[in-house]
């Protein structure tokens, strides 16, 4: 059943880009909603743009529309200007497939990808007139599930939201429909509890009204505690052993507007055990899993079928590192590219082989390539763990200006642990041979150098989660420093705002606490926290002096190796001793080999879930 569109024509004619709030693109899928069935919500706390290219909501927005008891829809926060519109209105928040009242769902389930993105989630709910209290929420009001990285540090939004799903939800996702299902046949028997109940009971799945939090004397967190025989003490990720196994995003819905991500988005594999000491990913989606060739080609077909996109980009967290990329590439140029479908690489590797790739892939249009160096010089090289040297960064660049690039980006991190000025001049040195590298190979200049620098934030799961991070005032010392010493003309340089990652460092490393400052900040008016034009500091830090809450406690502190940490509850399976061997060789600038290609490094992943990893190319 299609609801009347709540918002008119009249009201779009005056918002931007009025095909986000349409829906009825290619590929949505449209469902006669059954009493029984579970209405299923997926939501993006973010713009229409950023949340169609998240490749997990495609994903299980096919997995819950297969299933014939589950109908899902989507919904993503409305821009500024439609949302004024709304409220003036009195038009709430509605799913883009039916129009219908998002408050009239069972259950809408947030991705949380970063933690600029919370304030949204509030505004959200607001805007779909859900009370934002989990507490105050009836049985007769949607469940509010939240996944993606940010779950594994929960704690800040545990006010709000009903339960969390950690880790990789392609199962686990079938299992909460089907319980809710259930469930609604029962006449929802013993109410909201009742659910949540025995949705704490499967894997990967926390409920943290079932807990309450411990502060020790020093107001410091102390752990949680439970008196729910369901509620589990550690709560652990799933994770998917065989991703051939498991469905893929083959018939995503095509937008009519350009999105971030507007191309078919092909996952290699899963994880990256190469050990960047700062990388919260290569925590959370350890082991290593690829899929096999074969497995791929198969969806690239079927995505090429069902979108008539010609583009391919190769997603996953190094795609230079799977196992059978020459092959895979060879055989996609060689099957698609007579129906012009291109391949791109978004993530290079340090070496001339992945100059030999990106060649492959980019035959006639050299669009500029990026390197990761991270940092400026091999010292905090291998504090990080990076395993690439400044001989591995010349060697590449100069084989891309011979291969005919002239542009190339260099990221790297400000803030990290150990960082002397010297590593701040090592990033200009860098940048400056790699201009000068140009001019040595080609006789001229005409180098185009981007330095994109961006602040360190302490990840929980971690070897760095221990670490104060640097405050606004060093960060913004270091920013200066840098460009006072970057001033050759083929060289720009781009940073990050030094407040945005003191406050994604707070809630990265918080606790429940967070809530009510959380609260009082999006009262007041903060949203789009992630757009720079929209941040707030000073509402920030206004509810953090209200709330009587100090931001520096979480952020700038270095938290004790012993100490009790607010996500420890949350497991993705890599044990802590792991961590504390990373920290102590970090700090002696020990290098870690990745467990793909020498011995297992011991991390626990693997013998704690009962996994293994998967490397066609060993196989
Ligand atoms: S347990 Fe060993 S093989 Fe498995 S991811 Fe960890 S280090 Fe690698």
């Amino acid at each position: 059943m299609h609801f009347l569109d709540p918002v008119s024509p009249a009201i779009l004619s005056k918002v931007m880009k009025p095909a986000r709030y349409t829906g009825y693109e290619w590929n949505s899928v449209v469902k006669d909603l059954k009493p029984a069935m579970v209405n299923f919500v997926l939501a993006m706390p973010d713009v229409y743009e950023v949340g169609m290219s998240n490749l997990g909501l495609k994903i299980l927005y096919q997995i819950l529309n297969q299933r014939a008891d589950t109908f899902a829809e989507r919904t993503y926060a409305p821009w500024v200007d439609l949302e004024a519109e709304m409220r003036n209105a009195g038009i709430r928040l509605y799913t883009l497939e039916t129009k219908r009242p998002v408050a009239e769902c069972d259950i809408i389930g947030f991705s949380l990808q970063y933690e600029l993105s919370y304030s949204n989630v509030l505004n959200m709910l607001d805007l779909a007139g859900i009370p934002l209290l989990a507490a105050e929420r009836e049985a007769t009001q949607p469940l509010v599930a939240c996944g993606g990285p940010c779950a594994f540090n929960a704690e800040p939004m545990t006010d709000f939201v009903d339960f969390f799903i950690l880790g990789e939800a392609e199962e686990v996702i079938s299992e909460v429909a089907a319980a809710i299902a259930d469930w609604k046949l029962s006449g929802k028997l013993n109410g909201k509890a009742g659910i949540l109940r025995q949705l704490a009971e499967l894997q990967g799945v926390y409920v943290p009204g079932f807990y309450e939090a411990e502060y020790d004397a020093a107001g410091r967190w102390a752990g949680i505690c439970t008196d729910i025989p369901e509620a589990k003490q550690t709560i652990s990720k799933r994770v998917i052993p065989d991703l051939d196994q498991v469905m893929f995003a083959t018939k995503p819905i095509v937008p009519f507007i350009e999105i971030v991500h507007d191309r078919i988005m092909l996952e290699l594999f899963r994880g990256c055990t190469r050990g960047c000491r700062f990388c919260q990913a290569g925590v959370l989606y350890r082991p290593v899993r690829e899929r096999n060739i074969e497995t791929l080609l198969g969806y690239v077909q079927a995505l090429i079928d069902n979108t008539g996109y010609n583009e391919i980009s190769l997603v996953s967290l190094s795609s230079a590192d799977y196992s059978c990329l020459s092959p895979l590439i060879n055989r996609l140029t060689t099957r698609f590219k007579p129906q012009g479908v291109s391949v791109s690489l978004p993530s290079l590797r340090i070496d001339s082989f992945s100059i030999d790739l990106a060649n492959q892939v980019q035959q006639v249009r050299k669009s500029g390539l990026t390197f990761a160096p991270e940092a400026g010089t091999q010292r905090l090289r291998d504090v990080i763990n990076k395993g690439v040297t400044e001989a591995d960064l010349i060697e590449a660049v100069s084989a891309a200006f011979r291969a005919g690039w002239s542009t190339i980006k260099l990221y790297f991190m400000i803030g990290l642990p150990t960082e002397t000025d010297e590593d701040i001049a090592g990033i200009a040195a860098l940048a400056q041979q790699v201009a000068d590298l140009y001019k040595q190979i080609k006789g001229r200049r005409g180098a185009k150098v981007t330095v994109s620098v961006s602040s360190f934030v302490p990840k929980p799961h971690t070897a760095f989660q221990w670490f104060g991070q640097n405050s606004v005032e060093e960060i913004e010392r270091k920013q200066r420093l840098l460009r006072s010493l970057i001033k050759d003309r083929s060289l720009s340089l781009s940073w990050h705002d030094a407040r945005t990652s003191f406050l994604e460092g707070v809630f990265s490393r918080g606790d429940r606490r967070l809530g009510k400052v959380l609260l009082r900040a999006w009262q007041n008016g903060v949203k789009f926290d992630g757009w720079s034009d929209h941040f707030r500091y000073n509402i920030w830090m206004d509810a953090f002096a209200a709330e009587n809450v100090d931001p520096a406690a979480y952020a700038s502190r270095n938290r004790d190796i012993d100490e009790a940490l607010p996500w420890e509850h949350l497991s993705s399976g890599v044990d802590k001793s792991f961590l504390v061997r990373e920290w102590q060789a970090a700090q002696q600038g020990a290098f870690t080999p990745d467990c793909r290609h020498k011995e297992c490094g011991a991390c626990g992943v693997c013998r704690n879930l009962d996994v293994k990893v998967v490397d066609w190319g060993q196989a």
